[in-house]
């Protein structure tokens, strides 16, 4: 994965030990600091690490949120995880501790949180998911690498298309499906994060939307601009199965996080 940030293009693997990015790129992430066989920095989605990642249950993922009852992010939470950042990872070659609303850590959270960023142990990956980035402390965003959306070399937010109106799901995927691997990544965390219903509706939406093209003997807009005409059938084919393959792991109550996987790893696979 290449990701701009402000100045320059890094990649992730070249790794850092502490990212400040927005909640889909922070879940990507933390993908890929536990990946077994990360890709230029990407996550494979794939292997055992991954599968456990997406489904949320991998032992070397840490999150942290505000307390339901509270406002902010409490400085004992910060403390017991500086004592547990020492501790060794599990089962992957690295640990990702990831900060949700980050900027809900109130100033001594924050200093509480820097003690560790200034000599972070070698296999801890701190992720900070903000939208406000300039919530944070100057002495943090120092010893982060900031990712920000808008940094990006395409712009890949799809909950919206030009004219500001909001795009259903299944819009937003078939859009994604003609851009990079990236947009497509971060159209799939959008999707992990709907409910059984509306997976359900999103997954009859995109079928019926190729289904469509099937038999009016066209290929979709978004996947024709970036293929050949035989290719992008053979393409839709492909995803189609896919999709249907998705509807019966619903069925099974298979958990969103894994059949967003599933679909995503197929994608890029049909791509690549
Ligand atoms: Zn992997």
């Amino acid at each position: 994965m290449q990701i701009a940030n402000q100045d320059n293009q890094i990649k992730f693997d070249k790794i850092s030990h502490a990212y400040i990015a927005d909640e889909s790129l922070a879940k990507m992430l933390s993908l890929a600091v536990v990946c077994e066989v990360r890709d230029r920095g990407r996550p494979c989605l794939v292997c055992s690490h991954c599968d456990k990642a997406l489904r949320g249950i991998h032992p070397d993922i840490t999150n942290i949120s505000k307390p339901e009852d509270k406002r902010d992010i409490l400085v004992d939470q910060v403390r017991e995880l500086r004592r547990d950042v020492y501790i060794l990872p599990n089962e992957a070659s690295q640990k990702a501790y990831v900060i949700h609303e980050a900027e809900t850590m109130n100033h001594s959270a924050q200093n509480a949180l820097l003690q560790v960023l200034e000599e972070p142990p070698q296999h801890v990956v701190f992720i900070l998911c903000t939208n406000n980035p300039s919530a944070l402390l100057q002495t943090v965003r120092s010893r982060s690498i900031i990712l920000s959306r808008n940094a990006e070399e395409n712009n890949t937010d799809f909950s919206e298309n030009e004219r500001g109106e909001e795009l259903s799901p299944a819009s937003a995927f078939l859009i994604a499906l003609s851009r990079d691997d990236v947009a497509l990544m971060r159209c799939m965390f959008q999707i992990e994060k709907l409910d059984r219903l509306a997976l359900a509706s999103f997954l009859t939406e995109v079928r019926e939307q190729i289904v469509l093209s099937f038999k009016e003997n066209l290929t979709l807009e978004s996947v024709h601009n970036s293929a050949s005409e035989k290719n992008s059938l053979n393409f839709l084919v492909h995803v189609e199965k896919l999709l249907s393959k998705a509807e019966n792991m619903l069925r099974l109550n298979v958990n969103a996080g894994h059949i967003a996987g599933m679909i995503c790893a197929g994608v890029l696979e049909a791509r690549n």
